[in-house]
């Protein structure tokens, strides 16, 4: 049985984070295994902004390029041993990255995007396999294009669980039984294009494998020592939490906690397969793990949003707020592609918290003002409180002024 792992874009963000994956591998060295490795570092934003550059500002084109082929070539070249051979192995895909990039795009961005941006995963596993093969660890290189099948939304490609399960499950039955290396984030259509799962989706396509494989188990190893209750960033007595169920994973993912990519947990659920959450920096440590647990651990748990938008929408006609008005107003949020985070009706208005997209946002308020008025403060908090208790309400919330508060039995949500 597999054991499926995944590394973030920081566990691998320079030449000792390579040294790092490698000592976590030998760790596992008779597990059969399967490697799930983003982009290095901020390389997937780094190619966003060389997709940006080559549609609108193609006078930054090149440096934006070269950033990314230099940040590579460095850690190649930091890397003791064959380094050369690395370099080696990377320079034909720069090539044909630059090549990509020397002629025109194609006119449509969201698919250009899923082709220039994927390269930064496939840059990392041809990095770190050339890496492990040349030290010491053998291991197959997949390319994931070929192994995740979607559909052709390019940037949010959705998977085709039947062909996906198909194309792994043929591609291990015919592997030779090393570690294999993959990309994450990236997958393919069924004529092979190139698509991405949408930013952050590495922890996906590991839910994706384990799936598909009936793994034994995932890990998502991060720079934290597990899942805590809160971000340190906004929360500096964050705990971790040890044990959590599923359904709680899901609840937390679904208020936006970002530690785990939301889709992650529900294909692992399906399968009871247990995720673990664990430091890179302290492999040996115990982490959290994600099961099927009934969830017993009281300790709150606090979600952050930053830049909410909280809008008023009332009917021009003076109708009352029922379901025609509504079917127009949930029309108009997913057509703008908004999330809503938090929504509250009265007689005649409802109101909306939503993230701060400026173009979506824009949009959505054209469309809305046809026929209703919209009201909106920018700039506001949501704090999302799971298991609150008095105490944690206090502190967290203390004197800021509320302007709006929902209750459920398990969870607490306030816009400051
Ligand atoms: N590299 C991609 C991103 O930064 C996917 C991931 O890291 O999960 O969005
Ligand atoms: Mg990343």
């Amino acid at each position: 049985m597999y054991k499926i792992f995944k590394f973030g874009g920081a566990s691998v963000k320079d030449a000792e984070g390579v040294r790092n994956l490698k000592k976590i591998l030998d760790i596992y060295k008779d597990e059969p295994l399967i490697v799930v490795i983003s982009a290095m570092g901020k390389m997937t934003n780094q190619l966003e902004k060389v997709l940006d550059s080559w549609y609108y500002q193609p006078e930054f084109l090149k440096t934006n390029f070269e950033t990314v082929k230099n940040f590579h070539l460095d850690i190649a070249k930091q890397l003791e041993n064959n380094q050369e051979e690395i370099s080696a192995a990377l320079l034909p895909i720069m090539d044909r990255l630059w090549e990509r990039l020397a002629g025109d795009n194609s006119n449509n961005y969201d698919k250009d995007y899923d082709d220039i941006v994927s390269f930064g995963e496939y840059l990392s596993t041809k990095l770190i396999s050339t890496y492990l093969n040349l030290n010491g660890y053998d291991n197959e290189f997949a390319c994931a294009i070929h192994l995740i099948k979607t559909d052709d939304t390019y940037r949010e490609g959705k998977v085709n669980w039947e062909e996906t399960e198909k194309a792994i499950r043929e591609f291990t039955a015919k592997s030779s039984g090393k570690t294999i290396i993959t990309q994450g984030f990236i997958g393919g259509t069924l004529g092979n294009d190139v698509t991405t799962l949408g930013r952050e989706g590495s922890d996906f396509s590991a839910a994706i494998f384990a799936y598909c494989l009936n793994a034994k188990d995932v890990t998502i190893w991060k720079d934290v020592p597990g899942l805590l209750n809160a971000d340190p960033k906004f929360y500096p007595d964050a705990v971790k939490l040890d044990v959590i169920s599923y359904q709680e994973a899901i609840e937390l993912a679904y208020y936006g906690a970002t530690i785990i990519h939301p889709k992650t947990i529900k294909p692992l659920q399906n399968k009871n397969i247990p995720l673990y959450v664990k430091s890179f920096l302290n492999p040996s440590t115990e982490g959290s793990v994600i099961s099927n647990v009934e969830h017993l651990e009281n300790i709150p748990s606090y979600i952050f949003k930053t830049e909410q938008i909280l809008l008023s929408i009332s009917p021009k006609d003076f109708s009352f707020i029922a379901a025609d008005n509504l079917t127009k107003i949930f029309s108009y949020i997913s057509k703008n592609k908004l999330k809503i985070n938090l929504m509250q009706n009265s007689a005649v208005s409802f109101t909306i918290c939503i993230d701060n997209k400026p173009n979506r946002f824009t949009n959505l308020l054209k469309d809305l003002r046809e026929e209703f008025y919209v009201k909106y403060n920018m700039n506001k908090k949501l704090i999302t409180i799971r298991h609150y208790t008095q105490e944690a309400i206090d502190k967290v919330i203390g004197d800021q002024r509320v302007i709006l508060e929902q209750k459920s039995r398990s969870t607490l949500q306030v816009v400051i």
